[in-house]
């Protein structure tokens, strides 16, 4: 996603050409080192990211180099695209993409903030392996009005036993969900094939309150209120599920043979 904006958006606005960019994601995952060659993710016209490091090959390199992390003085990320909030922080682990989509969608629909303490959205976090949660959509805004009283049911799996388990409930047609969220690893993507090593159930679960607590501390803790967010949209993607976000933002998979 981010490199379909890399080789478009941020092309134009730093006039250079897509094809003399090279885009490096740094990533937990050692799929995504497999994904960024699909045929599916060229949405830029060119291949949108070019290569993948994980995040402990990104360790292993710096350790190498000599350079001593934690004497680094902090400083901000590059603008445009730098500015994070803690919906993005939360990605990182089971039911945070979830959490991160209802903070925006339930104030987007209604014009309030979601009603959980602190916009903390307890019953999608934690390492049980389904989590389901049930939110009722209150007073809403005039143009959103079919949905007033809509009991909204989630669901949210890490794993792949877990997973498998939540699509079996799914297909056999006795659920009621209207989203939900599978992550492939244990705890999510704390839990990461490209993470550093060893991980243990501890790890995880100390890597996700870590995250937790960054996002406790940041500023901005929704997506929809991210400025750089808001930027792209006016100044390129027009809208959220505009023509041009679904084009560049969105990816339907081609059924692949198996091995
Ligand atoms: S959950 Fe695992 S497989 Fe999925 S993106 Fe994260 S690290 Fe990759």
């Amino acid at each position: 996603m981010f490199g379909a904006l890399a080789k478009t958006y941020y092309a134009d606005k730093i006039n250079i050409k897509a094809e003399n960019m090279v885009v490096v994601s740094i990533m937990p995952c050692t799929a995504k080192k497999f994904e960024c060659n699909r045929s599916e993710m060229r949405d830029s016209g060119f291949k949108d990211v070019d290569f993948v490091l994980t995040t402990r090959e990104l360790a292993m390199m710096i350790k190498q180099a000599g350079i001593e992390f934690d004497k680094l003085e902090d400083e901000s990320y590059d603008s445009i695209l730098g500015e994070s909030t803690g919906a993005a922080v939360i990605f990182g682990t089971t039911g945070g993409v979830m959490e991160a989509a209802l903070r925006t969608a339930y104030e987007i629909i209604t014009g309030n903030e979601v009603p959980f303490t602190n916009l903390n959205i307890k019953p999608v976090r934690g390492m049980d392996g389904v989590k389901e949660a049930s939110i009722k959509i209150k007073n809403t805004k005039p143009e959103w009005s079919f949905l007033e009283g809509v009991e909204l049911n989630v669901a949210v799996a890490h794993g792949l036993s877990n997973a498998k388990q939540l699509m079996e409930a799914i297909s056999s047609g006795k659920t009621n969900y209207h989203f939900v969220e599978v992550m492939g690893c244990p705890g999510g993507c704390i839990g990461g094939g490209g993470q550093p090593i060893p991980t243990s159930a501890e790890i995880r679960k100390r890597r996700a309150e870590a995250i937790y607590a960054e996002d406790m501390g940041k500023t901005i803790r929704k997506s929809h209120e991210n400025p750089e967010v808001a930027e792209v949209y006016k100044e390129y993607l027009t809208h959220p599920l505009g023509h041009k976000s679904h084009e560049l933002l969105h990816t339907h998979y081609k059924v692949r043979k198996r091995y």
